[in-house]
Formats: structure tokens, sequence, C-alpha cells
């Protein structure tokens, strides 16, 4: 995710911070500054500290629940709304899917329990109130803070964990695609909710909102994506008729063929024809602004692009652009040579064109698709 760097590893698990978490940081030290001086803001951000840390073990809680089914968890980014965990593709069982996704919120629970157990106190809603007010002892404040965590969470809206349990139980009634598309309509739906609540005076609830309304759509992009493309393979999809450079080719002659084509991400071949990087439009300008036009495109290229065979279910190529956020994933045959290319522009008028046959007999695509090229 942009606007995040690198704080820790755990666990193999990339942790990762957003920077709008330290304008909340900034904004509880502010507000116990205001109330009780440079002491009040220093136990402030201790306080937030610990939430943080809550909000890890919550997202560590997915992870380990996803590792438990052989899923990987490359990184976990923190935002002041909570953590997103980015696995490396979602449980194809529901059971599964609802299992990691009430993981998170279970460690909240089990937090929230250990804390008022020690205190030896219930559960009281107004410390949630009383958050910026010094009369609740820290560990009554960090059980509220848990206890809201869990019902946030539970909110049956994407991208919350409520909006995966909603889905995961609807997909064993019905199809992946279409749980997906009805989850993401009750949280739109919600969103509109929050967004008119919010209009009448509570901007958080309209950043919740924003926040819902976004993640529903991009959850249900993902989803349809995975049910059009099942029994695909990368060559069904790849681009096939594209310029290719060679290494010696200067940025004025990928310039030329950029004006020339419609393509934006060149592929870089040796003599042989095997791949050794991909010049993107992107790095074209760059290397102008840089280094001038006479730059040989070897010197600029992204070379550390992931290669799929093209046999290989679409799926995977679908996963692989997900997980490394590449501009382009060459396609190889079995002898690693060059024979396509995958882009994000190129899944997006795969999944237009699928919409509309979809009912259409996959041989009989791969065959027209095969004449057409
Ligand atoms: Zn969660």
């Amino acid at each position: 995710m942009s606007w995040s760097f690198k704080l820790l590893r755990v666990a193999g698990i990339e942790i990762r911070i957003h920077v709008t978490f330290f304008l909340l940081l900034a904004w509880i030290g502010w507000s116990y500054y205001a109330l009780g001086g440079p002491e009040a803001a220093v136990d402030g951000i201790v306080f937030i500290l610990a939430i943080f840390g809550c909000v890890l073990l919550h997202e560590l809680g997915h992870a380990l629940a996803a590792r438990v089914f052989g899923i990987r968890t490359p990184d976990i980014t923190l935002l002041p709304i909570g953590g997103l965990a980015r696995l490396e593709r979602m449980p194809d069982k529901p059971a599964q899917e609802l299992i990691v996704a009430l993981a998170g919120p279970a460690v909240n629970v089990v937090i929230a329990a250990i804390l008022l157990l020690t205190l030896n106190t219930g559960f009281n809603p107004d410390y949630l109130e009383g958050l910026e007010e010094p009369q609740f002892t820290f560990g009554q404040k960090l059980a509220a803070v848990n206890v809201a965590l869990v019902l946030f969470n539970l909110i049956p809206a994407f991208p919350m964990d409520g909006g995966r349990v909603l889905r995961a139980i609807l997909a064993m009634f019905t199809s992946y695609g279409r749980a997906t598309l009805i989850a993401a309509r009750i949280g739109q739906g919600l969103a509109f909710v929050f967004g008119f609540l919010g209009l009448m005076g509570n901007p958080m609830l309209l950043f919740i909102a924003l926040f819902v309304f976004l993640g529903a759509s991009q959850e249900n992009t993902m989803a349809q994506m995975k049910d059009l493309s099942t029994n695909l393979r990368v060559m069904d999809a790849m681009m096939t008729e594209l310029v290719t450079l060679r290494p010696e080719h200067t940025v004025a002659d990928a310039v030329e063929a950029l004006l020339r084509t419609s393509q934006h991400e060149f592929p870089v071949l040796d003599i042989d024809g095997r791949i050794l990087g991909v010049l993107t439009r992107n790095a074209m300008v760059a290397a102008l602004k840089e280094h001038g036009p006479d730059v040989p495109v070897a010197e600029v290229m992204h070379t550390d692009l992931p290669v799929v065979e093209a046999h290989a279910p679409f799926e995977q190529a679908f996963r692989l652009m997900n997980s490394c956020q590449c501009p382009a994933i060459p396609v190889v045959d079995y002898t690693n040579r060059f024979v396509g290319l995958i882009t994000p522009e190129n899944i997006g008028e795969l999944m237009m064109v699928r919409a509309i046959h979809r009912d259409e007999d996959i041989g009989e695509w791969r065959a027209r698709r095969m004449r057409s090229v």
C-alpha cells in the first residue's frame, strides 16, 4: 500500500505502518495535551501505541488463521481505523474464509476478556465515552477499545471483517461472485446510511462511509474477476500483438514506438527471444528526464517482474498481478521464450468481454480467439 513504510517483520510477515496513523497520534497527543499538559500527552501516546499493538495482534490473528489453510500473508499495514492484512489469496472454501475473517475480532475479544478479568471489573460502556478522560484506568480504556474494534470490524460491509463474514455465509448458498455482489450491495447501502448520519454532524462516520463504499466496489471487482476467470488459461487472455525492443535500443527508439502504437509496456528481448525486462511508459518518461533520449533501454527497464507460463491457469497471473502490483507480467512458453504480456488494462478488457460472453463455452471462446491471432 502506498503512503506506508516498513516497521518490522513478524513470523515472515512484513509489518507496515500507514502515514495517517501518525495523524491519529498527533491528534490524540494534542487533545490530551489540551486536557492535561505534557504528561497527559505522553499518556495519550502510550495509549495509542497500546491500541496499535492490539490492532497488530488482530491482523496477526487473520494471518495465522490463513496460514493454517496454506495461505501466506506478505504484509500487514496498520491504518488509524484498523489494520489491513494482505493475504496472498482468499480461501476458496466459504467455511475457511469465515474462520479467517473471524480470527481477527476473536483476538480482540480475548484481549478484552483478559483485561476485564485481571482488572476484576465488568464491561462499562462509559469507558468508551471517557477515552479522553482521566478517571478511567489504562486497562479499562484499552478493554473498551478492544470491544470497539470488535464492533467496528463486525459491521457487515467490505472491507471490514463483517463484510467477509457475510460473504462467506452467503457463499455457502450461492456462487462466490454472487455472494460478493450481494454483500457489496449491503455494504454500500450501509455506506449511504453512515454518510447520511455523518452529514448530520459526525465527520468520522462520513470517513467510514467513504472507506466502506470504496472497499465494497473493489472487493466486488475482485470477486467478479475470480468468477469470470475460472477455466481460462494465461494464453487465452494475454496480449500477443506487441512491439518488442532489444536491450541496445535507446529510450528515443522506445518513445517512437510508444507514439506509433497504443502500447504502454514494451517487452525487451534478447536475441533468442527471451525476456530481459519490460519498459513502461512511466519509466520511459522518467528516463527521458533523468538521462536524456540516448540511454539504452536495458538500463532503465523493469527487470524484477515475475513471469508466468502460457499454459498456467489465468488465475495465477491475476493473483501475481495483485500481489506484486506489477505494471505487466511477461508470459513465456515451455522453452522460456517470450510469447505475450498480461497488463492491468488487458485484464480489464478481458473482464468486459467475458462478462458479455459469460455463458459461452470456454473451448469455443478459446478456438475463436486462436483463429483471430
Ligand atoms: Zn480484521
